[in-house]
């Protein structure tokens, strides 16, 4: 795999296993540098390896490789506290983190922004991690950044960030006490465990412009990694049930400070969809308020099992019962909240959205093996919305809402295996994998069909 730079991002709704294809890419196209540009401890990024499960939530998905430089770039809204955390977890496992380095110009999440998530962002599903009001303080031009906390020879600037601290938190204690009736924050217990956390990262504070314009010209690749999923972009995702950043190529370039020009743009999305939270969601399987309704799995349950009953009766045609057997089968529970998502069969009319917001040139498909044992498979092709029919997404979430998905049905299979190549897969998973290339109108360059790095197939270039 000869390329430059590569872009790899969500072309659903998140949680389409960007982590795995990331740290996949990084092997195969000997990339250098991984560099995240948007989101922040809302997302959770899953790799597999033989001896071990690691999420990453801010830290990018390279880190697992030494070799190569990850950098948490300006458009990412850092949470101090969860980042220490994150690397404190990662030496525990033997991953060192001295490949990371973090933009000084990246905002920080502070307490008041995770008390005011957690306030207000149920009305939008949101992860209650702090990230929206964090952009939100970003666009007001009262944000704190990294640079606020570390100064520019990497040293903690206690002075300063207190001084920054006492001044946007008075304002932010008096919000939160008279516009929404809650308790004002400690602003000297803030800067003191801000500050304390910055003490082990502080050394890899950088101003990124430079850094990135050296690795772009070192020969190795720079693999560009979203959060989150095009459905979710702040301003081509389903409007208002999205995330508060870009998500999308545009997003990349304002989350680096350079222009990223990468010569393979790569989609990752499952074979089927899944959504978290609130927001229409066609060609859903089931009752999605039901799901939202249930609570998070607490940290550490097993996931649940889909059983023989549960299987007849989604092969009945009961559809909630697809959807649930997609849900277990598919592990699909959030990587950092707990949450079930929904689910639903794969959605082209969003699917080409995603490619043409972003000029995606490939896909990834992931999680190919869940549909194993499903006779019939549905595609969403189109929507038909008040009696007429569209293949182009509506920037309204009402006529999303009411959209009736048009389906196209492909035969299913029974087993994938264990693959080493395309041609050997079963006629009809490789009848499939076509159909989505030929409906979505790029490439399928890469294939997973299982969460390990092994259970994975590259597809050779076509012309
Ligand atoms: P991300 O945020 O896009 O990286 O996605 P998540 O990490 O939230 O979710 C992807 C989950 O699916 C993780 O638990 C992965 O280990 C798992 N996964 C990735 N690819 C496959 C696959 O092909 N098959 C199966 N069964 N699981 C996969």
């Amino acid at each position: 795999m000869k390329v430059r730079s590569l872009l790899v991002l969500g072309a659903q709704y998140g949680d389409e296993g960007k982590g795995k294809i990331v740290d996949l890419l990084v092997e195969r196209a000997q990339v250098g540098t991984v560099v995240r540009f948007n989101g922040g401890a809302n997302a959770g990024h899953t790799i597999v390896l033989e001896d071990g499960r690691f999420a990453l939530h801010q830290v990018p998905s390279g880190i697992l490789h030494p070799q190569v430089l990850n950098l948490i770039g300006a458009g990412v809204a850092l949470d101090p506290i969860r980042l220490v955390d994150e690397i404190g977890e990662l030496r525990r496992r033997g991953v060192d983190c001295q490949n990371l380095r973090i933009s000084d110009r990246a905002h920080l999440v502070m307490p008041w922004h995770r008390v005011l998530d957690g306030h207000l962002g149920a009305r939008l599903g949101t992860t209650s991690r702090g990230i929206g009001p964090c952009y939100e303080d970003r666009a007001a031009r009262v944000g704190l950044r990294v640079g606020d906390l570390v100064d520019s020879r990497g040293r903690v600037d206690l002075e300063h960030f207190a001084e920054r601290v006492r001044e946007v938190g008075a304002w932010k204690n008096r919000l939160l006490t008279r516009v929404h009736g809650l308790d004002p924050l400690d602003l000297d217990q803030i800067v003191s465990e801000c500050t304390e956390a910055a003490g082990t990262f502080a050394g890899q504070v950088a101003d990124l412009c430079g850094v990135l314009e050296e690795r772009a010209a070192s020969g190795h690749p720079v693999l560009y990694e979203g959060a989150q999923g095009a459905l979710l972009d702040v301003d081509w995702g389903t409007y208002p049930y999205v995330t508060s950043s870009s998500c999308s190529l545009g997003g990349c370039a304002v989350g680096l400070g350079m222009d990223p020009a990468p010569d393979l743009r790569l989609g990752v999305v499952k074979a089927y969809s899944t959504r978290v939270g609130e927001g229409p969601f066609p060609g859903e399987l089931g009752d999605g308020a039901r799901v939202r309704q249930h609570g998070a799995l607490p940290p550490g349950t097993p996931l649940p099992q889909p059983d023989p009953a549960l299987r007849q009766a989604a092969l009945a045609g009961d559809e909630e019962a697809m959807g649930r057997w997609l849900r277990l089968a598919g592990a699909e529970f959030g990587t950092t909240t707990g949450r079930p998502r929904r689910t639903g069969w794969l959605d082209l009319v969003a699917l080409r959205h995603a490619l043409r917001i972003s000029g995606l040139n490939a896909l990834a498909i992931t999680k190919l093996d869940v549909l194993d044992g499903i006779p019939t498979l549905r595609i969403v092709v189109g929507y038909e919305i008040r009696g007429r029919q569209t293949t182009s997404m509506p920037s309204r979430v009402r006529d999303l809402a009411e959209a009736r998905p048009l389906y196209e049905e492909l035969p299913g299979w029974s087993c994938l295996g264990a693959a080493t190549c395309f041609e050997e897969l079963p006629s009809q998973a490789q009848a499939y994998v076509r159909r989505l290339a030929e409906l979505s109108g790029v490439p399928v360059r890469v294939l997973s069909i299982g969460s390990r790095r092994s259970q994975s197939l590259f597809l050779p270039e076509q012309d």
